[in-house]
């Protein structure tokens, strides 16, 4: 089966006898049983089945095999939000005294959460450019996770996945990429050696940009050192999902991260269309790239798809058909003339999201980057004049026609 068909006919559910097409939305908190002894056997892993929502759901259980399905992975779980996946992704494995290696292109909020962690005594280290060389050079005895997403958002750099994936392995230290804006549809990075994969599925996957959640989703392939990562340790009879075991019965439990039944569901309907909405959203981000490009007004358009782009190589050896994603940033000039262009756009809304059906922009350094300091700014590619655009599924027409007449009207 190749992706769009298994996105259709995948791994069936499993537990609905009704021919449902769809899984039912089982909107409920707790589950009841025949038996004190049975609830007993669930409450310990000892037998399958549902206990509390907070736990596990048959509707949150089935987006997540979706996802392992998607993904070519071994198990998924999912998490209330993005940001709640990366966090539960790390402090899985990364304690007090340990460190993180990322990139320094990062999506804001995971920076600001990166911040938070300092308050328990997590540290990271940013590296200005994830290739394997740099993870190499930074890794430290503390150092138990390298993190990078696979396209920056917004500095739109591509890392190479598989070399980056051996660098990090060959120090004993998983790879955990965020895939939020790359998505299966364009990268499965678990085939590339990455170990662990995490969403905000609240973006692509879900599609229409009408539920908050996210996903992490194990390769299984990662050989966990005990003495390393003390505290997947007592999960070692799972063997190679130890790290999922653990956020199963543990993290995600504990943290209360659990995504809700019905944004299951809608999550459910989105990623079936995700492969044609990927082609389209990919196809119309080069065409508004390119036609940017003709603007004098405008400078520095960035897409990792041009031809001429630094990151074009890797996108046509990692990335399904060279798509380079759905996202492209432009300068104005100014924070002024950015606004100027942004209120003059009638279809692209102003919005702080991506991943939506409509195209949307954003001015990241007067929003997601406020709490940035000017050196994190700079090293995630945020300039006061630069605007985001999320490419939609407009026409391309209309929507180079929308920003032909912003441009034409902003302020000079
Ligand atoms: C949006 C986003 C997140 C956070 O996801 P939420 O669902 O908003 O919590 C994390 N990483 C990337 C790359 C994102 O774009």
């Amino acid at each position: 089966m190749r992706f769009n068909t298994s996105l259709l006919h995948g791994r069936k559910s499993g537990f609905d006898s009704t021919g449902a097409t769809l899984p039912p939305v089982y909107q409920v908190s707790a589950f009841a049983h025949e038996s004190a002894e049975e609830l007993e056997r669930i409450f310990g892993s000892r037998a399958p089945g549902f206990t509390y929502t907070r736990a596990s759901n048959p509707t949150t259980a089935a987006f997540e095999r979706r996802m392992a399905q998607a993904e070519g992975g071994a198990a998924a779980v999912s998490c209330s939000s993005g940001l709640a996946a990366v966090a539960m992704a790390l402090l899985n494995i990364v304690q007090s005294g340990g460190e993180i290696l990322s990139g320094s292109s990062l999506f804001g909020g995971t920076l600001d959460l990166f911040e938070d962690l300092k308050a328990f005594g997590i540290r990271t280290r940013f590296l200005p450019k994830v290739t394997p060389a740099a993870v190499e050079e930074n890794m430290t005895p503390a150092t138990r996770a390298v993190f990078a997403e696979i396209i920056g958002n917004p500095r739109l750099d591509v890392i190479d996945v598989r070399g980056v994936a051996a660098a990090a392995e060959k120090h004993g230290v998983p790879l955990i990429v965020d895939s939020t804006t790359a998505t299966p549809a364009l990268i499965r990075p678990l085939e590339h050696g990455a170990h662990v994969v995490v969403h905000s599925s609240s973006k692509y996957i879900n599609g229409s940009g009408d539920a908050i959640s996210g996903v992490i989703v194990d390769g299984g392939t990662f050989r966990w050192d005990f003495e390393k990562y003390p505290m997947l340790a007592r999960y070692r009879s799972f063997g190679s999902l130890a790290y999922t075991a653990r956020l199963r019965q543990d993290l995600c439990r504990n943290f209360g991260t659990c995504l809700s039944p019905q944004n299951a569901y809608l999550n459910c309907i989105g990623l079936e269309t995700l492969g044609v909405r990927m082609e389209r959203l990919c196809a119309n981000a080069l065409a508004l790239a390119e036609y940017l490009r003709t603007f004098p007004a405008l400078s520095d358009v960035n897409y990792p798809g041009l031809p001429d782009s630094p990151y074009r190589a890797l996108t046509e050896s990692q990335m399904k058909s060279g798509m380079g994603g759905a996202i492209l940033t432009v300068r104005a000039g100014s924070k002024r003339r950015a606004f100027s262009l942004m209120d003059h756009l009638k279809y692209a809304l102003i919005a702080t999201n991506i991943g939506d059906v409509r195209t949307l922009v954003i001015h990241p350094a007067s929003t997601i980057y406020a709490l940035s300091d000017p050196r994190q700014r700079q090293s995630a590619g945020v300039y006061d004049d630069l605007i985001r655009i999320s490419v939609g599924l407009e026409d391309i027409e209309d929507l180079k026609e929308d920003f032909a007449q912003a441009i034409r009207n902003m302020e000079q």
